[in-house]
């Protein structure tokens, strides 16, 4: 399965999971500093093109699943988001991902 292939598998299991029902996009960006952004307007995840392809995939849904609650809860880290963040996932990944990847760079 090429990663492509995986990022819309994952964002489609993660939608139900979440219950987000509208049409979700995803598009790869050279981005120099962030893994990931959102835009809320265009209901458009964008991943680092060059990061993801390092991460496993536990850690990609991680951050598609992040980006996805702020779809559902906005641009803030509010504790809803927190929390639910925290039922699908160990609270460590986030920290191993960011080492990981500062470690490669
Ligand atoms: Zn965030």
């Amino acid at each position: 399965m090429s990663k492509y292939e995986k990022i819309n598998l994952t964002l489609c299991k993660l939608k139900e999971k979440l219950g987000i029902k509208e049409n979700v996009k995803v598009r790869l960006k050279p981005f120099k500093r962030k893994i990931a952004s959102v835009s809320l307007r265009k209901n458009t995840i964008y991943l680092n093109s060059e990061v993801i392809q390092r991460l496993t995939d536990k850690e990609l849904e991680y951050i598609i699943a992040h980006e996805l609650l702020h779809l559902k809860y906005g641009v803030f880290h509010t504790k809803e988001f927190e929390n639910e963040l925290k039922k699908l996932f160990d609270k460590n990944l986030e920290l191993r991902i960011l080492k990981r990847i500062l470690k490669k760079k």
